[in-house]
């Protein structure tokens, strides 16, 4: 039903211009994230929260329509408590820039949400523990698109384990959510040759 309210509230926005004002309901979505948020603080679930300085719980527009969810924070990301504020989140702020994207528009989360030592891939059991965590933020933000950035995210969410490079340019599903997958920032560092494909599959989440 809920789902439902939403999909016409979208369509008053998109088609007739009408926006609607925050209410009852948005009241209960931001305490729902605050509540989970307050868990994941305290999560002893993995062994990760021995080395983490912050959870990177994930932060941004409660409405989004699209949300990006990375592989797991970094060094800057655990020091800061905060996603994508380091090389690569600089990166990702620059194409958003030029294809008029903002990130108050979005929200931004990550598959794990303690830092892996030495920046190392999160393991299976890692990613297990964590993903009940991104499930309900999906839940509670209920996106139209989600962004997956690298090869984890487009994994743990579509449950493909064929290489990004063979997913990207793909759409794809998590249950009713529209999923693209795409290269993960950190890798359009070391690949600036792969930005303007990013940049596409960001404008046709924008386009959904
Ligand atoms: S990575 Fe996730 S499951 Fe592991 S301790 Fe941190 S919040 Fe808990």
């Amino acid at each position: 039903m809920i789902g439902e309210v939403k999909v016409y509230l979208r369509f008053l926005k998109d088609v007739v211009g009408i926006e609607y004002m925050r209410g009852a309901e948005d009241n209960k979505k931001t305490e729902s994230l605050q509540e989970l948020k307050r868990e994941v603080e305290e999560c002893n679930r993995c062994p990760l929260f021995r080395t983490r300085t912050h959870v990177v719980f994930g932060e941004g527009n409660e409405d989004a329509e699209i949300m990006f969810v990375g592989e797991a924070p970094g060094r800057e990301e655990d020091m800061s408590g905060r996603p994508f504020v380091g090389k690569a989140g600089k990166l990702m702020d620059e194409v958003f820039e030029k294809i008029g994207l903002k990130r108050e528009e979005v929200y931004i989360a990550n598959c794990i949400k303690c830092r892996p030592p030495e920046n190392r891939n999160p393991r299976p059991e890692e990613l297990l523990m964590c993903f009940p965590y991104l499930e309900r933020q999906i839940e509670i933000i209920e996106p139209r698109t989600i962004v997956c950035l690298g090869k984890f995210a487009t994994q743990q969410l579509t449950g493909s384990m064929l290489s990004i490079s063979i997913l990207r340019g793909k759409t794809m599903r998590y249950r009713d959510v529209t999923v693209i997958p795409t290269f993960h920032p950190a890798y359009l560092l070391r690949n600036p040759q792969a930005i303007d494909a990013f940049k596409d599959d960001l404008i046709k989440a924008m386009n959904i």
